[in-house]
């Protein structure tokens, strides 16, 4: 899987595409993104929090869909940026 994921291409927008709602780093609806997240993003911090980093996102919605949008907010990053697929 990470050889796989070592194939795409991330170019990062200005502002991250993907944000935990203010307030909301310790809701427990954040907890199963740690798990669920194909590229590993989600983290917890020692004091409970729920950490994004967004750099590798490949964008399939699966955080989005567990979580929901009154726990994440959630956008497709601005044309050009975000990831490419390299298949091979
Ligand atoms: S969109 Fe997919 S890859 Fe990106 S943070 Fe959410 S679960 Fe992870």
């Amino acid at each position: 899987m990470k050889a796989k994921l070592g194939l795409d291409v991330f170019k990062p927008a200005a502002e991250p595409h993907i944000r935990i709602r203010q307030g909301m780093e310790k809701d427990p609806r954040l907890k199963p993104a740690i798990r669920v997240c194909p590229a590993g993003l989600y983290s917890e911090n020692e004091r409970g929090e729920v950490i994004l980093t967004i750099d590798g996102c490949l964008e399939c919605g699966t955080c989005r869909l567990v979580c929901g949008t009154e726990i994440l907010d959630w956008n497709y990053p601005p044309g050009g940026n975000g990831v490419q697929y390299r298949f091979g």
